[in-house]
């Protein structure tokens, strides 16, 4: 029959940019820490090569060692025009290449078993909700295990419409400015992007109130360092921060300021994608111990002078905890200034002592990080400008 069909759910089979496995621009380096991250047997991506005209395979494998290898594959053409990696097999299109070596590796170090791209990691994680409708009906939801505890309450797993891992935070009464925070959750909604824990909504009839947000399996970045961090490469450390960096740079060009940024609010999803979280969420703290910032729960060692002395937050602000972040990321989830006291910290800060530079990052990462930590807001780096700098470290590690 004839009609309308939405044209998010079909794909031009042989066309190449509707497969799940092809990433358009993509260095080879990028390729590398996205099938690291993964870390699937198997896993694969089809990248424009840099001779142009030219497509890569990418394969991730661990059947060379445990710590998995990568091998580059360039398709090639015969001179009829058809497409091969392994020569006795040929075929009209990209496509049918893939499909045909997803299930023989036929000279392969493996078959290619699963497509890592961007479509999964990069699109934001709205799992069927609106940003329109920010209020969720709390029979849709069933809870599951507890994941931790903060500053506001309890933190559990549960599925929305019995299908969706969802993160639900149950507000402890008395916690927060629960009006303030209901008014401000509309904007938070609208703020979507694949480096933010993306909020899904509130259920906000009934008491406790209930914030969903997306699930994110891995948990609390401080905890992946701590517990993982001299397993994890330079590389790794740095692509961690890039992550950061990509979800701090889309809130500074919304002029969204997140006011508590640090490794304990950073999550790591199951496909080691680090998001930040919590954005926004300190004007809503109800305890003087935390917003006062001579309060013992008040992140001094994350703030500069002008937060120190006159609470002035801004965008800037935000760029000098994010240089405490890529300290604590490449000191393995350290704590800064750890032997300190925060009336001692505000005295050294304010005298222009530093940070001293974490034994995991090199002289050029600390100077990033460095950079962060100017006694003036103008004098800091913006968070775009970090994201061009983290990206050409990245490139040159290779
Ligand atoms: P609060 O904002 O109330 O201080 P947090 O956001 O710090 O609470 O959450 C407390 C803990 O709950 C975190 O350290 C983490 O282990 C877990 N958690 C919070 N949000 C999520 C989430 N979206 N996915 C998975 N675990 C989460």
């Amino acid at each position: 029959s004839k009609g309308f069909i939405p044209s998010n759910y079909v794909t031009e089979k042989n066309r190449i940019e509707a497969n799940r496995w092809y990433c358009k621009n993509i260095t080879r380096t990028e390729a590398e820490l996205l099938l690291r991250q993964e870390d699937k047997e198997g896993g694969f991506m089809v990248r424009e090569s840099s001779q142009q005209g030219v497509y890569t395979v990418s394969v991730y494998t661990k059947t060379l060692g445990i710590n998995g290898n990568i091998r580059h594959y360039q398709i090639k053409n015969t001179d009829t025009g058809q497409f091969f990696l392994a020569e006795k097999h040929t075929f009209n299109s990209i496509p049918e290449v893939i499909h045909y070596h997803e299930h023989n590796a036929a000279g392969l170090v493996t078959r290619l078993r699963y497509p890592v791209g961007p479509m999964g990691r990069c699109v934001p994680a709205t799992a069927g909700f609106s940003s329109e409708k920010w209020e969720i009906n709390p029979s849709e939801l069933t809870f599951m295990k507890e994941l931790g505890c903060g500053q506001f309450g309890l933190v559990r797993l549960g599925k929305w419409r019995a299908q969706h891992k969802v993160a639900i935070k149950a507000i402890r009464e008395g916690a927060m400015y629960e009006e303030d925070f209901i008014e401000e959750a509309k904007v938070m909604m609208r703020l979507c992007h694949p480096k933010l824990v993306q909020l899904y909504g509130v259920c906000m009839q009934q008491r406790p109130l209930l914030i969903v947000a997306e699930f994110m399996e891995n948990g609390c970045l401080l905890n992946v360092l701590r517990q993982r961090g001299g397993a994890l490469t330079g590389a790794w450390l740095l692509s961690m921060c890039q992550d950061a960096c990509e979800g701090m740079a889309y809130l500074e060009t919304h002029s969204f300021i997140h006011r508590d940024l640090a490794a304990r609010n950073c999550l790591v999803n199951e496909q080691n994608v680090v998001k930040v979280s919590d954005f926004g969420m300190a004007r809503y703290v109800l305890d003087n111990q935390y917003t006062s910032s001579s309060g013992a729960k008040f992140p001094v060692k994350w703030s500069p002078p002008e937060v120190l002395h006159y609470s002035k937050y801004s965008s800037k602000s935000d760029v000098w905890s994010y240089g405490v972040l890529m300290w604590e990321i490449f000191s393995e989830g350290r704590t800064p200034f750890e032997s300190r006291s925060n009336i001692e910290v505000v005295e050294e800060i304010t005298r222009g002592v530093r940070l001293y530079r974490p034994h995991r990052a090199a002289h050029n990462t600390y100077h990033i990080m460095y950079r962060c930590w100017h006694e003036k807001p103008q004098g800091r780096p913006s968070f775009s400008e970090l994201l061009e700098d983290i990206r050409k470290l990245a490139e040159q590690q290779d």
